[in-house]
């Protein structure tokens, strides 16, 4: 008896040692003002190699994707009190309290800020701790570890990739075949089962044309050139401007942005104030000998209302403005000459009130705002606003659109 009473208090004491190495002080967790996320780059022109979960629901090869940086404002508002206290302020959840502790389902734990894959079920092992524990991540690719010697103690903590998102720690007390130990936090995971994988699918192929648009910002655009061609075209938020272009054949690409203003306020937070000169746009990377600037200019003007200064719809501010980034002048030509046109004709009641700016760069916007209405049909401002846009055009452009739409069918 007392032979297991040693054994039973040394495993309680090995335990709390374990919880103590795992755990922060609750008091502890602001995060210093000198790593509040508020202060790096507003606009990321980083990229990361990671994989992604593809529109299979299949884990991608290593690809670049535009490193996810928001504000600390703008965190706060996409997480939740617990998730941003642990996973912007470098919290910990109490042991034995998080939700996916005890899931024993086969899947992957995606992060929640970013969506990225980070660890699959296969890897996860009860290590008695309180926390869901793994012995690998998904790929080396998604996670990155730093050394965190807060609280005295020499840790290594664990981040994710893509959004810097506080994880948790990794210890070497794992088991085979890593002898690794990832102690990570239920808040900032969320569990998608194998079966529904597909439903945080991303599309890779638009994810490394952001991702290259994001290293080099595009200060001189292309006019034609061979059976590539760019567009810059603004009409109030860019998600419906978006969905409107990628559904038209010959449209490879279209990427959601920021013109009219600098590098510096080129990030969403700052677009929305209003006073960045910039308007949310969108560049439509198209192939001219399928489709003609003239006809972008015509579907642009008939699925936005050009006579509504500052504002579509709901939206308002000149970040909504209807305006045309021309890149020479004969795309200052051609839009000022379908603009008269269709003053002349009366097509619309009021004058039109679009802009002729010259498109000094075009900055693409954060990750989460590409394809937007494609991966987010419910979303009510999508269903409620971008569809219908959607669905204008594919009537009345049969001939111009892609045989699928690219949105998900509902
Ligand atoms: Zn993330």
């Amino acid at each position: 008896m007392p032979v297991l009473s040693i054994m039973r208090t040394l495993s309680l004491l090995l335990l709390a040692l374990v919880l103590s190495a795992c755990e922060r002080p609750p008091a502890a967790n602001a995060a210093s003002p000198n790593s509040a996320p508020d202060e790096r780059s507003p606009m990321s022109t980083a990229t990361v190699h990671v994989r992604v979960i593809n529109k299979d629901g299949k884990l991608s090869e290593p690809i670049d994707v535009p490193k996810l940086v928001l504000s600390d404002a703008e965190w706060q508002k996409r997480l939740t009190k617990e998730q941003y206290r642990i996973g912007r302020a470098k919290g910990t959840e109490p042991a034995f309290c998080g939700g996916l502790l005890n899931n024993h389902e086969e899947g992957v734990y995606a992060c929640v800020g970013c969506n990225l894959p980070l660890f699959s079920s296969d890897s996860k092992f009860n290590s008695g701790t309180g926390w869901p524990s793994f012995f690998q991540p998904i790929s080396k690719e998604n996670v990155h570890e730093e050394v965190d010697r807060a609280y005295g103690m020499v840790r290594t903590e664990i981040i994710c990739n893509r959004c810097d998102m506080h994880l948790g720690h990794v210890f070497d007390d794992g088991p085979r075949p890593t002898g690794l130990r990832y102690c990570l936090n239920s808040e900032v995971m969320k569990f998608i089962p194998n079966a529904k994988l597909a439903t945080i699918g991303e599309d890779v192929t638009a994810l490394a044309a952001a991702a290259k648009a994001t290293t080099r910002p595009t200060t001189k655009p292309a006019s034609a050139s061979g059976n590539r061609a760019e567009a810059v075209f603004a009409g109030g938020c860019f998600w419906c401007v978006e969905a409107v272009f990628e559904e038209l054949d010959g449209v490879y690409e279209a990427v959601s942005g920021y013109a009219g203003g600098s590098k510096e306020t080129a990030n969403y937070e700052a677009v929305c104030t209003g006073a960045t000169g910039h308007a949310e746009a969108v560049k439509i990377i198209y192939d001219p000998s399928k489709i003609s600037y003239e006809k972008l200019l015509e579907v642009h003007f008939n699925t936005h209302d050009p006579t509504t200064l500052n504002r579509q719809g709901n939206d308002t501010g000149p970040q909504y403005r209807s305006a045309i980034f021309y890149a020479s002048d004969k795309e200052r030509e051609l839009a000022q000459a379908f603009i008269d046109d269709l003053n002349a004709s009366k097509h619309f009641p009021r004058p039109i009130v679009t802009t002729l700016e010259p498109l000094k760069a075009f900055y693409p916007a954060e990750a989460y705002h590409q394809n937007y209405a494609c991966q987010n049909p419910r979303q009510p401002y999508i269903s409620h606003i971008a569809l219908p846009k959607v669905e204008k055009v594919r009537a009345k452009y049969k001939d111009l659109v892609k045989p699928q739409s690219p949105i998900p069918a509902q």
